[in-house]
């Protein structure tokens, strides 16, 4: 078995029942090679406009639908996508945005408690945003 970047990405697509396409292969390489989450504007940018608008949409659609991507947060009403391998089942990793530089940061490797939300809702995953200052800013 190879199990070399582009055989693990096929093996995404494959588990999510997606059909492999080029877009799919190259989006999900960009999303695998950013440690921040990505707008789509953004995504866009790093193929260097190989693929329309139309189709980067709907191919983050299908991911999100899929659960291979979260939709990590929203920032000036703009969605900003990653991969979902670094979240938990019920949770995703928090983030945390800068108040003063605006940067955003994904706090991988860390938890919070559950949040108890009443009996007669149903919880899917939780997310949590923190704002405050990064160790550059905080000074
Ligand atoms: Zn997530
Ligand atoms: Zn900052
Ligand atoms: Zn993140």
């Amino acid at each position: 078995m190879n199990f070399d970047m582009n055989s693990s990405k096929k093996d995404i697509l494959k588990n999510a029942h997606l059909r492999c396409t080029q877009a799919r292969l190259d989006i999900l390489d960009v999303l695998q090679h950013s440690d921040m989450a990505l707008t789509q504007k953004q995504i866009t940018d790093l193929l260097k406009d190989k693929y329309d608008k139309v189709t980067i949409y709907r191919t983050l659609k299908a991911f999100v639908h899929t659960d291979i991507v979260h939709k990590a947060y929203c920032r000036g009403k703009i969605w900003h996508f990653e991969l979902a391998n670094r979240c938990g089942k019920e949770q995703c990793h928090p983030h945390f945005s800068c108040q003063l530089c605006g940067k955003n940061f994904c706090l991988v490797g860390t938890s919070y408690p559950a949040v108890q939300i009443p009996k007669n809702f149903e919880s899917l995953r939780q997310k949590v945003l923190i704002e405050g200052f990064c160790p550059d800013c905080k000074n």
